[in-house]
């Protein structure tokens, strides 16, 4: 045993950390050089932080260092080795920063994964776990790595990626982090000169550090987003994307700017054509490269596009924007406000033309981070309108669930006697379409916007209209489609005789029944098919916002709606017949009662079943024996 192993120390893995190796080895990558970027990348950001470091303060060792990234090869012992001169790491610092996955959530996300997406290599450069993705090629890594504050003594970790690792100190003269590969034996190819240049031609190519591969150059370091337009090829605007991305994806959009006045500034903004959101983890991190005349001060910035932008990714260069600008003062910056409302605009301007000359893509976009965008419909007051035109939606006059329409598109073709606009919200279609709110609307011909996120009806309640339109929800009691006398839908004529006063005895009765449960009951001018149902007073949010506020304020109770009854239904006048018999008044109040959960039911809210089965058991009881001619017979 040599001096330096008896000194060794070991150290288990987080357990996280462990299930995580165990799902990379095991996993089949479509991709797994994707491990070479990864280590790339972590190379370039120690770099990074060293030449911000550099600018101000003059206090680390190897000053003369140069900023650059060295990758080496060796076939016979089968390794890799990438070395870097960045900021290098204590042996504090390694054990917090390998041992253990600071981003919480992380791993519960990857563990969650589908077997289809832990095969997708675009994922694993997504949260925080990049570098053991080089297990996936290697049966042992070390890492040889020196701080670059001074007096910090270098440090060596070593692990076959199972369940421990190992630390040792010893002898690295400058500062920086090597990272020695060992491959394991099917995966020789990385020994390969050629075929590592050509993985970092297609990932790193923008890194903007020199790497050399065996002592020669292999990227080369462009700010893209400063040349003109006209010089930078499709391929090289994709690239650039797969670079600052870390995916193979393509994008959906671009954006290349490059403004003189009122501030001088060039940005490239791409719109991914994924929404990782959607996988049910937190909520996306901004994705904003800020470069002060081509070197990289905040890679993930927050401040130069809304949260509701956070899906955009991309860069933007201002040598106005001081270099030692922090965190902190980023907020309070006139010069990166200004750029943040040009960015917006201009966004926002190329999602209209998209959407108007481009349907299907913008859809695409739509359906994927439209979840997102409407956020600023909430908060972005001063483009509010911009976005309740970009917003699209289901509707009754959609051929499928996939359709897609705009509040334009539905106002343009609004009969003329329509005054406003109608949206129902609900679970999903097949419960909308079932809904008998919508009974009128059908008969009418009259197209209703549906809602499947209620977060949609909170925003166009907030809108309150589009084009001087009034955005009204269908289950509201008092619509202006109601409000035509003379197009009433009950036809009295196919009306019992003397019918009017038994049915007002029914409402009576109806009323006293359900006291406590609704704020009224009322004929309804809405229903053709339905017995009945259940209305909003004017104003009030429907059961699914109600049910949300729930969620948030465990004390709100869902508030009382009004009931209405259908006239020329047979349920209903049957009922009122019965009515007039005391002898089933019982009968008819549970069946009251009865009426009025299945509306609620319809309506998505589930009553207590412990007490409704009794009932409907006691009322089945009634009709079997009056059918059979025992207890008391229904006639009248
Ligand atoms: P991420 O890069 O998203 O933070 P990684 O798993 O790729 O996640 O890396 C974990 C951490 O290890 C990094 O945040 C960094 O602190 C540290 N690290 C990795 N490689 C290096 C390196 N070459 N030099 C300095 N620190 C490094
Ligand atoms: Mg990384």
């Amino acid at each position: 045993m040599t001096e330096k192993t008896r000194h060794e120390e070991s150290f288990e893995f987080q357990a996280e950390i462990k299930k995580l190796l165990n799902i990379l080895s095991h996993s089949l990558y479509t991709h797994k050089e994707v491990f070479l970027r990864e280590l790339i990348s972590n190379a370039s950001d120690a770099l990074t932080k060293m030449r911000f470091h550099a600018l101000s303060n003059t206090e680390h060792d190897d000053k003369e260092l140069s900023l650059e990234i060295n990758i080496d090869v060796d076939e016979k012992k089968k390794t890799l080795t990438i070395s870097d001169t960045g900021i290098g790491m204590t042996k504090d610092e390694i054990i917090q920063n390998i041992g253990t996955i600071a981003k919480s959530g992380s791993l519960d996300f990857i563990a969650k994964l589908s077997e289809q997406a832990k095969k997708d290599s675009n994922i694993i450069g997504q949260f925080g776990v990049g570098f053991y993705s080089v297990f996936m090629v290697a049966d042992e890594v070390r890492i040889r790595t020196k701080s670059y504050k001074k007096d910090e003594s270098a440090i060596e970790w070593h692990s076959d990626g199972t369940g421990k690792y190992f630390l040792n100190s010893t002898e690295k003269e400058k500062r920086g982090t090597e990272i020695i590969v060992h491959l394991k034996e099917e995966e020789k190819e990385y020994t390969d000169k050629s075929r590592i240049q050509s993985i970092i031609k297609k990932y790193s190519n923008f890194v903007s550090f020199p790497i050399m591969v065996c002592g020669e150059r292999a990227n080369q370091i462009t700010a893209i987003w400063k040349e003109p337009k006209k010089n930078i090829t499709e391929e090289q605007y994709n690239e650039f994307y797969k670079f600052i991305t870390n995916t193979e994806e393509t994008p959906l959009f671009r954006l290349h700017t490059s403004a003189e006045a009122p501030i001088q500034f060039y940005s490239i903004l791409y719109c991914p054509s994924a929404n990782y959101e959607v996988y049910g983890f937190k909520k996306l991190d901004h994705g904003i490269q800020v470069y002060s005349n081509k070197i990289l001060i905040q890679s993930d910035c927050t401040t130069l596009l809304p949260e509701y932008m956070r899906f955009i990714r991309g860069v933007v260069d201002s040598s106005d924007i001081p270099l030692n600008i922090s965190r902190e003062t980023f907020q309070d910056n006139r010069i990166i406000h200004k750029i943040k409302s040009i960015l917006v605009k201009q966004t926002l301007s190329l999602l209209q033309d998209m959407a108007k000359n481009e349907r299907e893509k913008y859809e695409t976009l739509w359906r994927q981070f439209g979840r997102i965008l409407k956020e600023g419909m909430h908060f972005d007051s001063e483009n509010r309108e911009t976005l309740a035109q970009l917003m699209r939606f289901n509707s009754s006059r959609c051929q499928n669930f996939d359709g897609l329409i705009s509040l334009r598109e539905y106002a343009d073709r609004m009969k003329p006697e329509q005054k406003e606009i109608y949206y129902i919200t609900a679970v999903n279609r097949e419960t909308i379409e079932k809904s008998p709110y919508l009974e009128i609307f059908r008969k009418k011909d009259v197209e209703v916007l549906y809602l499947t996120d209620p977060n949609d009806e909170i925003l166009l309640a907030e809108l309150q209209e589009f084009e001087k339109k009034p955005i009204r929800s269908a289950d509201q009691a008092n619509l202006d489609l109601l409000k035509d006398g003379e197009k009433k839908i009950v036809d009295t004529t196919e009306e019992p005789k003397d019918f009017e006063a038994t049915f007002n005895h029914l409402l009576k009765t109806l009323r006293l029944t359900l006291a406590d449960k609704v704020t009224d009951v009322k004929e309804s001018q809405r229903l053709s098919d339905s017995p009945c149902c259940l209305v909003n007073p004017e104003g009030m949010p429907s059961v699914h916002v109600q049910k949300l506020i729930q969620m948030m304020h465990s004390d709100y109770k869902i508030a009382k709606k009004i009931m209405e009854i259908n006239r020329k239904h047979r349920l209903i006048q049957n009922l009122a017949k019965m009515n007039e018999n005391t002898d089933y008044q019982q009968l008819v109040e549970k069946i009251a009662l009865q009426l009025f959960e299945n509306a609620l039911m319809q309506d998505g809210i589930v009553s207590d079943p412990t007490s409704m089965v009794p009932r409907l058991n006691e009322i089945m009881e009634e009709l079997t024996k009056a059918t059979l001619g025992e207890g008391k017979r229904i006639i009248i």
